[in-house]
């Protein structure tokens, strides 16, 4: 998805999905198909200084709830032995990972994460939810752990995930 500026209404709506208050935002990276935010792209250093590796990071409640129950049925450790037994995988995981730091490094390169992306890559499978915003923000095919997780999920692009909060 393209990136998109995000507005007063965006810091509030992400406001309220983290239940905090949003700082260093650099931009919406993927949106719901209403139009609220899914993934927020932060700035690699905080204004407090501190070094923030996960340029990509998932907001939406629902998405977030469906990806912790997936990693609390383990399906991290199915992932990590498909990444171990499939070379293809291995090296688009690998090519994930540096494009991840290939534009956060564009952004701002920061001394203290040269070589960090976030969710375990290039090697492990450590965050379905950083690994899944990462997949939101760039599209299918850039992420592939990120889009087995989505897939997973039963991520539907099409469908507004907003409602099923609201009335969970
Ligand atoms: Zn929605």
């Amino acid at each position: 998805m393209p990136l998109t500026q995000a507005t007063e209404a965006d810091l509030l709506a992400m406001q309220a999905q983290l239940g905090r208050p949003m700082r260093d935002v650099l931009a919406i990276a993927a949106r719901c198909v209403c139009g609220k935010p899914l993934v927020v792209q932060t700035k690699p250093r905080l204004a407090s200084g501190e070094p923030f590796p996960t340029f990509y990071y998932l907001t939406h409640p629902a998405l977030t709830a469906a990806l912790s129950t997936l990693e609390g049925a383990g399906f991290m450790a199915t992932l990590q032995d498909r990444l171990a037994g499939e070379p293809e995988l291995q090296a688009e995981y690998l090519k994930a990972h540096q494009d991840y730091l290939a534009e956060r490094d564009q952004i701002l390169p920061v001394v203290e994460l040269e070589g960090i992306s976030a969710g375990g890559m290039p090697t492990r499978v450590k965050c379905l939810h950083a690994l899944a915003a990462h997949a939101l923000a760039k599209g299918h095919g850039v992420n592939p752990i990120g889009d087995i997780a989505l897939a997973e999920i039963g991520f539907d692009p099409k469908a507004c995930l907003c409602k099923a909060v609201i009335s969970s």
